[in-house]
């Protein structure tokens, strides 16, 4: 037998310090209110209880929970990260931290929940942000304890408690997940069971959480699937669902720099982020130059009999040119060595990414493929680019990017797309603020129109009405 290389025994240290760690929390000396149940109905009954006590408690005290759950929980950011990525077997550890980092910082809290005044002849009328109640949170398998914070954090400062019914290939990180957050709320003075879960997830508990009565808002986080039950239920739901984000870049791009950020985007957690480019659209007179420049960043560019290969081995269903194929959910996530290595290459450790110059009508366009290999298409023109980009993107709303200085087509991209996120010139993270200004998300709610949800989402308006009075000018 070969002798194991340094890699490989850190890897083997790794997961058995993981493994220990997850004995633990099995053993668990964190006892009662830690938010997990065996069903939905006592899931969803403790929570409601947990509301009650929740809503009353000083707005202060809401804020001192959230400002301790962003403290405890960046400390334990890198150990939830190794634990999803054991478990989904999917993305990059040390990009998971990343995402756990953003959200714990970057989810806004209650400070977000401003009211709003009308002042006028007949007195003064004052809107509020008031809680659902108990919300019902599907999540998903490819961002598990990112969503899981980041709707945390926005749920509860609006004052609701929430019932997660977590992927079940993410369920023991999940479980893990939760525990630590009701710890934190609790020793925090909150009340049990404000953040709970079902201790064994699967599509029954997610149908039967979608409309058992005491939910009063559904937040779906996933594919289409997922979507489509949801906005069935019957309940109020917000619904986060997949995208397909193209990227066009145009002859005025700064193309050193379009190449950085589309492979920053597009390699992060080896591209199972819905917001991530997902197609590239270049204008022919600066493809070659783009594609020598990605190559500079760590992308490899495959030959026509390296994609056909390839295409055997990703997609197990095709439905023709234009049309999306199915993926081998073996490789979804997986980094892009292992997917080469499994049609003969051998690439460096340092390679995050792949690139398949195509056709436009080859299905890794039209297909969310979630994983490190991107189509790129060479386009006569900026307005072919946006045009096809646009069908590329389905009609989802969710995510597109450009790489342009012409503010025409800028503009006209923007208009088109009509999407809950546009990044100009930066990578497509920078529209969930890795890199751009603004909050962050991890339910990024298209179909519905929310966007980029955050705690006004999670809330019901109120208006109180005080009748001639109360004007003080
Ligand atoms: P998935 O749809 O397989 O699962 C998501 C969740 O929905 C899981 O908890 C699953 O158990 C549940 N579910 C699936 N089908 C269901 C049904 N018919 N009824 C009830 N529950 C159901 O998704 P995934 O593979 O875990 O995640 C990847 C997908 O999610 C991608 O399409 C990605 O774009 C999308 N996504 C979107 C966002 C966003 O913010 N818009 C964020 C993350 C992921």
């Amino acid at each position: 037998m070969a002798p194991l290389k340094t890699e490989e025994i850190d890897r083997i240290a790794e997961r058995v310090v993981s493994l220990l760690k997850k004995d633990t929390t099995a053993s668990n000396t964190f006892s009662g209110g830690n938010g997990i149940f065996s069903s939905v109905d006592s899931a969803v009954n403790a929570a409601a209880k947990a509301q009650k006590e929740f809503v009353r408690l000083p707005l202060e005290e809401r804020k001192k929970i959230i400002a301790n759950i962003r403290k405890e929980m960046l400390a334990k950011a890198e150990e939830l990260a190794k634990m999803a990525w054991e478990e989904t077997g999917m993305g990059r550890w040390e990009d998971k931290i990343e995402k756990n980092r953003l959200v714990i910082n970057k989810t806004p809290g209650t400070e977000i929940l401003k009211p709003d005044a009308y002042s006028g002849d007949h007195g003064l009328s004052i809107m509020e942000l008031a809680p659902y109640g108990v919300i019902g949170s599907i999540t998903p398998s490819t961002n598990p304890t990112s969503t899981i914070i980041c709707n945390t954090i926005g749920m509860i400062a609006a004052g609701n408690s929430v019932v997660f019914n977590a992927h079940p290939n993410a369920k023991n990180v999940s479980i893990y997940n939760i525990q630590l957050l009701n710890k934190i709320i609790i020793e925090s003075g909150g009340p049990e069971n404000v953040v709970t879960t079902i201790k064994d997830p699967t599509i029954q508990t997610a149908t039967e959480l979608m409309s058992h009565p005491g939910i009063g808002l559904l937040v779906v986080t996933g594919g289409e699937g997922v979507v489509k039950a949801a906005m069935e239920s019957g309940k109020r739901a917000i619904c986060a669902g997949p995208g397909n984000p193209p990227v066009v870049v145009d002859e005025t791009a700064n193309i050193e720099n379009a190449a950085e950020c589309i492979v920053k985007g597009a390699s992060l957690d080896n591209n199972i982020i819905c917001v991530l480019e997902k197609e590239i659209f270049v204008v022919d007179p600066v493809a070659d130059q783009l594609l020598e420049a990605l190559s500079k960043n760590n992308a490899i560019i495959l030959s026509d009999e390296q994609i056909n290969k390839l295409d055997k081995l990703l997609f197990t269903e095709l439905n023709g040119p234009g049309k999306p194929g199915v993926i081998n959910k073996s490789y979804i996530g997986k980094n892009i060595q292992v997917i080469l290595k499994a049609i003969g290459m051998e690439i460096p450790p340092e390679i995050r990414l792949a690139v398949a110059p195509v056709k436009e009508d080859h299905p890794l366009v039209w297909t969310e493929q979630l994983l490190p290999v991107i189509p790129l298409v060479r386009v006569p023109d900026a307005n072919y680019g946006i045009d096809i980009a646009v069908k590329a993107e389905h009609g989802f709303r969710h995510t597109a990017v450009m790489h342009s200085k012409n503010i025409d087509n800028l503009s006209r991209m923007a208009r088109e797309i009509n999407c809950s996120i546009f990044v100009k010139n930066g990578p497509s993270v920078a529209g969930i603020g890795f890199g751009g200004e603004g909050f962050c998300s991890f339910s990024i709610a298209s179909p519905t129109g929310e966007g980029i949800t955050n705690p006004r989402s999670f809330s019901r308006e109120r208006r109180c009405v005080l009748v001639d009075h109360f004007r003080i000018v």
